[in-house]
């Protein structure tokens, strides 16, 4: 860790910093024109941080309204990719100056250790935004090959008015996921971050404003989801919804844009991913720690998170010593100290969600095997210690559904196709992965997962350049990737008679 890192007083910033909490309309903050507000309580220490503009529906429709002025004037869907690509480059790097600023408000909002907002998030929020900024440029359109007497043009055009409606556990990745490619492809955005975590995304729509992004092209809707985020997902002038968020909530997207205009809706779903070690795994120590980081990092709250545990019997013993080792050093800390690895949950409904599942592992027979309790109650926040079951079942629910907290459920298999049926045996599939020596079988075993992501002896392998997005109820489309640019952008064809 650097010692800058270390010598900042992440506590007297905490009291200086100065609370987002306005929405971001056509160029400007402004308050929801009802007045409505909601306190945004921060899970270190259950303070308010400060009372937040809650929109309604006619913020929603003030928003969209000049969303769609801003992209049927041209002032942003006409620009040549290069002009887009200087002002993205710009937000980018406004982002990352002011990397220290939002990085604590990330941590303030959602209880993650300082450190992984400072070195994880805030830089892989610019890097994407920097990253569709630099690709925009070097896309080429495509002629059909019909022959001569004929010239067939696809082409991709921005599809008009995006509406992202993301989750609070990544808040600004989450968000950037969206901005990057939508604004990149020259879409207006209406952004309606998760009222559990709206400060970085009002944060940054004044840095987009400064890099030169024109008024109207990315507004900011603070609120809850019913009403702002139902009323954006309802709305007959949005022509796309891009969500991230649980798979009950996507599935509500899927009905408002079938009530409404039908637009295109991508889902950014749920996860009950399948972490599978084989006896013949190359390196158990690997295959522990990273099986420790896949259910503990960002404290369980990830939808890719390797949530189940799947080993062969033969060295469930050995493996699962190794990960209880790693987890019983783990505790959860204070996330504005920079030693911190393990935060905070995101709020108090979120630790009792989680704690409920640890009640339900026990009743249904699983063993905790480590944590399994509320932790740092004393400082008034929202702290649930690593946990680790062992003796669970396929039939149960904490082998079944998806908790969102540091809880990681053991099961073991007899051979190759008991850890496949097992793994699939879920409603989701976003990631899984494979330890294992036989190269063969590893590729027979990511053949037959059904997940949208699969590694092999690693977990959350992860890189702007690759898709990421899910199988079944875990969504459809995917971020990240050029192949991202298919969400925000329409295929026209264009034919010319040359007869
Ligand atoms: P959530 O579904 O409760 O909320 C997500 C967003 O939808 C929030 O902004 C919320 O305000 C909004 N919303 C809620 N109800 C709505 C409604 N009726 N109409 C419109 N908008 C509504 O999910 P969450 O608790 O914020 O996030 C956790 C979930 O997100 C987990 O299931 C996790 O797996 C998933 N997630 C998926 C990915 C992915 O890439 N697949 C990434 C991160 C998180």
């Amino acid at each position: 860790m650097s010692s800058k890192l270390l010598n900042i007083d992440w506590h007297a910033r905490a009291r200086d910093v100065a609370i987002p909490r306005q929405a971001f309309i056509d160029g400007s903050y402004v308050d929801a024109l009802s007045g409505a507000t909601f306190d945004c309580i921060s899970p270190v220490d259950g303070r308010v941080l400060g009372a937040v503009a809650s929109c309604q529906v006619e913020d929603v429709d003030r928003a969209v309204v000049s969303a769609r002025k801003a992209f049927d004037d041209g002032r942003w869907s006409q620009q040549s990719p290069a002009a887009r690509k200087k002002v993205l480059m710009r937000f980018a790097d406004l982002i990352r100056s002011h990397a220290e600023e939002l990085a604590l408000l990330e941590t303030l909002d959602v209880g993650k250790p300082i450190t992984h907002s400072l070195r994880v998030d805030i830089p892989a929020a610019a890097r994407c935004i920097a990253w569709y900024a630099e690709a925009v440029d070097k896309l080429y359109d495509e002629i059909a090959p019909t022959g001569p007497g004929a010239l067939a043009m696809i082409t991709r055009e921005p599809i008009g008015v995006v509406g992202a409606i993301v989750p609070w556990n990544f808040p600004l990745i989450m968000a950037s996921w969206k901005l990057g490619p939508a604004l990149a492809a020259g879409n207006s955005v209406v952004l309606k971050p998760s009222e559990k975590s709206p400060l970085t995304a009002i944060r940054v729509a004044a840095l987009a404003l400064e890099a030169g992004l024109p008024d109207g092209v990315l507004n900011v809707l603070p609120g809850f989801g019913d009403p702002a985020g139902k009323a954006l997902a309802l709305h007959a002038d949005v022509d796309c919804i891009a969500f991230t968020g649980s798979t009950v909530t996507g599935k509500r997207m899927l009905e408002y844009a079938g009530q409404s205009n039908m637009k295109r809706v991508w889902l950014e779903c749920g996860g009950k991913s399948p972490n599978i070690v084989m006896a013949d795994c190359p390196d158990l120590d690997r295959a522990a720690s990273a099986a420790a980081s896949a259910i503990f990092f960002n404290q369980g709250e990830m939808c890719s998170a390797g949530s189940r545990l799947l080993v062969q019997e033969s060295i469930r013993d050995e493996l699962l010593d190794k990960v209880l080792a790693i987890a019983r050093k783990l505790e959860p800390g204070d996330p504005l100290d920079p030693a911190t690895t393990l935060g905070a949950l995101v709020d108090d409904l979120q630790m009792r969600r989680v704690l409920g599942y640890i009640d339900s592992g026990r009743l249904e027979g699983a063993v905790v095997r480590t944590g399994g309790a509320q932790t740092r109650q004393e400082t008034g926040g929202f702290y649930v210690q690593p946990t680790i079951f062992d003796r669970v079942s396929g039939n149960m629910k904490i082998a079944r559904e998806e908790i969102f907290g540091p809880v990681l459920a053991t099961l073991t298999f007899k051979d190759a196709a008991e850890a496949v049926r097992l793994g699939n045996d879920v409603i989701y599939g976003l990631a899984a992965a494979v330890w294992t020596r036989d190269i063969t079988a590893a590729h027979r075993m990511a053949r037959s997962l059904r997940a949208g992501m699969v590694y092999v002896n690693c977990y959350d392998a992860d890189d702007i350049t690759v898709p990421f997005g899910g199988f079944k109820q875990s969504g459809s489309g995917r971020d990240k990737s050029l192949h991202a640019f298919d969400k925000y952008t329409e295929l026209k064809t264009t034919w010319v008679d040359l007869s």
